[in-house]
């Protein structure tokens, strides 16, 4: 195995012109695929460039017998999960397809914040004063493997920040009741648009006995929220959004829902990732625009759209460090390893989890 102190000594041309000797070599053979919030060069660098569940399934489309994806660790597994379902392996005469990390530890923080123990946990505890099979369980996209394997096992599903609000509503139609994990902004924001009345969602405290709720809480509620959140997205502040309107009258004020519940309450729209590419896109030029989410695509639409004065609703910048961690350093260790045949960092999720977790992914299919 080619060490990757070697390529950390190149620059960033050499690089790119190793990437782009591997990819002439490979041909179809070979897929790179990057999330919006990877740095620049990789972006550039990309095949395929989107939201997680959009490049899951672009992987799953593919007839490659590799994918380089630069995102964080969730999003393999399910790129992973989709592209080696059993048919899908039966088709390739039985070979697993690769999909392979830059950086294995780019991990999600919010993904992080629920684990399979801590799921089965909550439904035991909830078990004990209400009827479970009351509550469907959903995990936003951003969460691991086995996390979804708990809501596929439980009659559960998955949604993205797209289409939230059409997987909650599949949710109630099926049972009165709703469990959120891991993003409490999220699922607050989907179930307040629905109509569920805020006195009816509660946030359950990991760690607390009965999450910190009293039983008749727990008995009232419609929607129970796991406490989790995206640390990138709660930097953004209902202060920063009053000074851009005190000096900006006309700005038009966007957030992911990942954002704080004030935060979604004080903007004039919300939306996933792809939506806030679509609002700069689609504004007309002179538009003032405050745009909430990562700071590397923020900067990165901010230099594609000059003609707009786009402004940071944050006092800071909020970098997804995870989500930089996929260098061209990196992509060029692993994909010459890979041609090489001593493929290097390859996510693969264990059978019994896929197939669980493959259940909840299927609504959003
Ligand atoms: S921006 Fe937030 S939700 Fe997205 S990968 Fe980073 S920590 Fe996770």
């Amino acid at each position: 195995m080619r060490p990757l102190a070697e390529y950390e000594q190149l620059t960033n041309d050499e690089l790119k012109a190793r990437i782009a000797a591997v990819r002439a070599e490979a041909g179809d053979r070979l897929v790179v695929m990057a999330h919006y919030y990877a740095p620049d060069e990789i972006v550039e660098t990309a095949d395929v460039l989107g939201d997680s569940l959009a490049l899951a399934k672009k992987a799953a489309e593919s007839s490659a017998e590799a994918v380089l994806f630069c995102g964080v660790y969730f999003m393999l597994e399910t790129a992973d999960i989709l592209l080696n379902r059993p048919e899908k392996i039966a088709e390739r005469g039985g070979k697993r397809a690769l999909v392979m990390a830059p950086d294995l530890t780019a991990g999600c923080p919010m993904a992080d914040m629920i684990t399979a123990e801590q799921a089965e946990n909550w439904k035991r505890e909830l078990s004990e004063v209400v009827d479970f099979s009351d509550f469907t369980p959903i995990t936003y996209v951003n969460s691991s493997a086995a996390t979804k394997a708990f809501c596929g096992a439980n009659g559960g599903g998955v949604c993205t920040s797209a289409n939230a609000e059409k997987i909650v509503r599949w949710a109630f139609e099926r049972r009165p009741k709703l469990l959120f994990m891991p993003d409490s902004r999220l699922g607050r924001a989907t179930a307040l648009a629905l109509g569920v009345a805020p006195e009816e969602i509660v946030v359950w405290k990991a760690g607390e006995p009965l999450g910190g709720l009293d039983v008749e809480t727990v008995r009232a509620a419609r929607v129970i929220l796991w406490d989790g959140c995206c640390p990138i997205h709660q930097r953004f502040s209902v202060d920063a959004i009053r000074k851009i309107r005190a000096e900006e009258p006309n700005a038009q004020v966007w957030v992911h829902p990942e954002s704080p519940f004030e935060v979604t309450d004080a903007a004039d729209g919300y939306g996933s990732t792809t939506k806030l590419i679509d609002v700069v896109e689609k504004a007309a030029p002179g538009t003032t625009l405050a745009i909430g989410t990562e700071w590397k695509l923020v900067d990165r639409l901010r230099r594609r759209r000059p003609e707009l004065k786009i402004v940071w609703p944050g006092d800071e910048p909020s970098i997804c460090v995870d989500m930089s961690k996929s260098t061209l350093a990196r992509a060029a260790w692993v994909l010459e390893n890979w041609l090489a045949g001593e493929p290097v960092n390859v996510v693969e999720t264990p059978p019994e989890i896929a197939d669980a977790a493959f259940e909840a992914l299927r609504v959003v299919l």
